[in-house]
């Protein structure tokens, strides 16, 4: 692709944000014929937008996407055949561009630094015309092109919103464009994505006053994605100022959390009517406060900007607080499924950090269909891998961009050697295999699970001798980042024990994969590894009295749903989680690495009922606590509000749209709701929901590659009423909580059994 065409760009040596407004580009080509069909190929080092003959050629945003640029950037392809009968009577095509920094060459998190990737911004396009009477034409970015960096938008970058000057709608200054001869990326390819597009719309639920006098607009949910105004009538010069913020302290906006993200959009009018919508920013908010504007229910709205996957599931029960919990959960995805899995959409920071969807992909693949989204990120994470075998703790990894940097965090990017964070290469894949039955996603991503688990190997090894060459201590970890009570350093020293759970859990599950490729040295090689841990792990990490030594939460989850423990230990580990559990009151005590399996380790060891006792626990640190709060996302931490209202201390690390904690969505779907996949694509799948606390109902359902499987239970007094409908060409293994199983093929199905037989006492 693009090997007539020339990259253009601008004049100035360096496309800093800050000095250099986006570019504008535009193009004309004659053509005297009628046209049946026409192409266009768009790429870009930043973000763009195209328009042909004044239209745009797609709803999209923030095309071509985030990739590890120094390896790859993708290529759009758009049917634009229906603008060109719009032509004029010349028959002149013309074609305008616009092209921001975006995630090249603008702000990037985990640094405050610019141009990570590169220096310039630059913009490439092919256009292939077909006509009616058999010919075809080609046409080119060139040196024809003009370009003009005196446009309306002075101003773009992720993170700190835009500004736009209306009365510079038509700019005075155009040049011809230079012609790119920096560096590209090693590949150019076809976009392998799933397009961000603006979603839902939401309208003010409230227009008030600030404390300090601003006007402050609530749009009920905090999402991802931008705010638009207008039409409206304006003056000349007239200036606009929209702030983001997710929540309101003292009756004013809170932007203490988006640490040095402006997320501002600053608006300047021309005279007469006229709206503003931002092309390349957004923000994560659930307020803005307006100045120099009077917004009203009519005139400014806000869109949910993601990656436009097909909803693929669904969940409600008897619970309502429950009800909010799945919704939050849903939202927090969307809001951070912005063309990479992010941490959190609103603060300086907001990358493809890989822990937290290592976490959160089985919740997150139940909800959404993630398969053709997770591929392309997973080739950037795979890409990103040194050639030590490091995954990084993000993904695309800028840390690996060429660019110097004295900066600590990126260099730590760079190096880093997280367990957990790093254990995604093999998790997501994972996730995506058993949600859609795509086995590509394993032999893809093989090499690099294997690199990957060899370097945990390597690591474990290191300076130690015997069954300590198992444990993993060396090197740098989150451990249990953020588990409540903890001090960030305290979390961090538990990484001995998740570290070494999570080798071992890697160990197994390369063994499972190797074998479902068909590569059986390498299936006894990691499964003899797996056990080799194991016993390590028995051997150090548990005292001679079978407990875990300085045992936690996370810990005793981890050894009971990875298997690392024998017959008498999981007994012990098992009460121990139960003490703990109780000792603090009915709460949890786990940070972002246990939360995910504390249900599954309580219901799946006989411990139903105390698993809904945590689930509808909603005094802090609990999932519903922030339901009490209000919140209609996902919180960073179980306590990122007290219960005064005001926020966490830390209030430099404090999102309220952070999935991680939403993980406890497998549980709701797989145990509450009961549906879970147990081959590939849900081929086979299990019924078997575990009733219990105050709820009387529950219905989920999941779209599969075989169709739509629907299971709702109830129960009345001490029956239990189950439908379920089973898509041709799947099986379904169905229990029931009176112990009764059996198999089902396609169809709809009703059974009952008695509840109390099974119950826990
Ligand atoms: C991010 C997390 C991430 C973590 C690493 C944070 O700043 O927001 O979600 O996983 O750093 O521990």
């Amino acid at each position: 692709m693009f090997e007539e065409a020339k990259w253009i760009t601008g004049s100035a040596p360096l496309d800093d944000d800050r000095t250099v407004p986006p570019y504008l580009f535009r193009g004309a080509y004659q053509i005297g014929k009628t046209v049946v069909g026409a192409r266009l190929y768009a790429s870009a080092l930043g973000c763009y937008t195209v328009r042909v003959n004044g239209r745009r050629v797609s709803d999209r945003c923030f095309a071509p996407g985030y990739t590890q640029y120094d390896q790859r950037v993708l290529y759009n392809e758009y049917d634009v055949t229906a603008l060109l009968t719009d032509m004029d009577k010349q028959g002149k095509i013309r074609i305008e561009a616009e092209v921001s920094g975006g995630w090249y060459a603008g702000r990037l998190g985990l640094c405050s630094d610019r141009n990570r990737y590169g220096e310039k911004r630059a913009f490439v396009l092919q256009l292939e015309i077909a006509y009616a009477d058999g010919g075809s034409d080609r046409f080119v970015t060139d040196a024809t092109w003009k370009v003009s960096a005196d446009g309306p938008r002075r101003f773009a970058d992720f993170l700190d919103g835009e500004v736009y000057d209306a009365r510079k709608e038509a700019p005075a200054t155009w040049a011809p464009v230079a012609i790119y001869t920096g560096e590209l990326p090693k590949r150019i390819e076809a976009e392998d994505g799933v397009p961000v597009r603006g979603h839902e719309r939401l309208c003010p639920i409230s227009i008030t006053k600030s404390s300090d006098g601003e006007t402050l607009v609530d749009f009920g949910r905090n999402i991802a994605g931008i705010v638009e105004i207008g039409p409206f009538q304006g003056k000349a010069g007239q200036e606009i100022v929209i702030r983001h913020g997710e929540l309101l302290q003292s009756g004013r906006l809170y932007t203490d959390n988006l640490r040095t993200a402006k997320a501002e959009l600053r608006y300047i009018c021309r005279d007469g009517v006229q709206s503003y919508r931002p092309e390349f920013t957004y923000m994560g908010f659930r307020y803005v406060s307006v100045k120099g504007f009077e917004p009203t229910k009519d005139n400014i709205r806000a869109f949910a900007l993601y990656s436009d996957m097909p909803q693929a599931g669904s969940f409600r029960c008897s619970n309502e607080d429950l009800n909010q919990l799945q919704q939050n959960i849903l939202t927090s995805l969307k809001a951070n499924f912005v063309d990479i899995p992010t941490d959190c959409p609103q603060r300086d920071e907001r990358c493809g950090w890989t822990g937290d969807i290592a976490v959160f992909a089985p919740s997150a693949a139940f909800n959404m269909d993630i398969t053709r989204f997770m591929k392309k990120w997973l080739k950037d994470l795979a890409l990103g891998q040194t050639d030590k075998g490091v995954i990084g703790m993000i993904a695309p990894n800028n840390g690996l961009s060429k660019k110097k940097t004295d900066n600590f965090l990126l260099n730590f990017s760079l190096r880093a050697n997280d367990a957990v964070w790093g254990d995604a290469i093999l998790l997501v894949p994972w996730a995506v295999y058993m949600s859609s039955g795509d086995d590509s996603v394993l032999r893809d991503c093989y090499d690099n699970m294997k690199a990957w688990v060899e370097y945990e190997k390597r690591m474990s090894a290191r300076f130690s001798l015997g069954d300590r060459r198992y444990i993993w201590s060396f090197g740098f970890h989150f451990g249990d980042w953020l588990a409540p009570g903890d001090s960030i350093p305290a979390s961090m020293k538990k990484a001995k024990w998740t570290s070494t759970a999570y080798f071992a859990n890697s160990a197994r599950l390369l063994s499972r994969i190797a074998d479902i490729l068909g590569k059986t040295e390498d299936a006894v090689y990691y499964r003899l590894l797996y056990s080799r841990i194991r016993t390590a792990f028995q051997n150090c990490l548990i005292g001679p009295d079978g407990h875990i030594k300085k045992g936690f939460q996370s810990i005793y989850v981890l050894a009971l749903q990875f298997d690392l423990l024998t017959d008498r230990q999981r007994t012990l580990a098992l009460d121990d989680l139960v003490a703990d559990i109780r000792r603090r009151g009915n709460h949890l005590a786990t940070g972002f690495v246990g939360t995910d399996k504390l249900l599954f380790a309580l219901s799946d060891n006989g411990k139903t009922d105390l698993a809904y006792e945590l689930l509808l626990q909603d005094s802090c640190p609990s999932w519903l606590y922030p339901i009490r709060c209000g919140a209609t996302s996902i919180w960073e931490r179980w306590d990122a509000l007290k219960p005064d209202g005001t926020v966490h201390e830390e209030g430099n690390m404090v999102s309220f749209n952070h999935y991680a904690y939403g993980a406890v969505g497998n549980w709701l779907y797989t145990r509450l709701g009961g549906l879970e996949a147990t081959a590939p694509g849900y081929r086979e799948f299990r019924i078997a929901p575990m009733p219990g606390g105050d709820l009387s109902w529950a219905e989920v359902s999941h779209s599969c590659p075989y169709g739509e499987i629907q299971v709702k239970w109830e129960t009345k007094g001490d029956v239990f009423t189950i439908s379920f409908q089973v898509p041709a060409g799947t099986k379904a293994h169905v229990v029931l909580p009176d112990g009764s199983e059996g198999d089902y093929t396609e169809g709809a199905y009703q059974l009952s059994a008695k509840l109390s037989e099974n119950r826990e006492a």
